[in-house]
């Protein structure tokens, strides 16, 4: 007999569908990306979290050098102004921001790893 609780089947989720997006939406308005993901999954960033979490050589610096992120700058309304969102092949976004940045690339497997939900929030800081 099947149950019928809904209880979810114990076997691990395979590592692609947690990092594949369904679908993304950045919504210029309300300055937000949101992600769905082929797990069912979904994940909401504000612009202002995503732009912290840039993670071009610029922002955070290369070859063990500091980048101008981890100088803890102020960031000023355009540097935090999602303009537009590119895909990068099949495994990142680039967004460019009001101030002209978008050398960034965020690949899926980070932006998922960073997910600002409380269960991913928990999950960080337990591990
Ligand atoms: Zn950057
Ligand atoms: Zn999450």
């Amino acid at each position: 007999m099947t149950s019928s609780t809904g209880a979810p089947i114990d076997r691990p989720m395979p590592a692609g569908e947690r990092t594949t997006p369904t679908r993304i939406h950045a919504d210029r308005a309300a300055g937000t990306l949101s992600i769905d993901w082929a797990d069912g999954h979904s994940t909401i960033y504000n612009a202002h979290d995503l732009r912290w979490l840039c993670p071009c050589a610029f922002c955070r610096g290369e070859a063990g050098l500091p980048g101008w992120l981890d100088t803890s700058p102020t960031l000023t309304p355009d540097q935090t102004r999602l303009e537009d969102v590119h895909l990068v092949g099949s495994y990142a976004i680039a967004p460019t921001w009001g101030d002209g940045h978008h050398t960034g690339y965020y690949p899926f497997a980070l932006l998922r790893e960073r997910c600002s939900c409380p269960e991913d929030t928990q999950r960080r800081t337990r591990s």
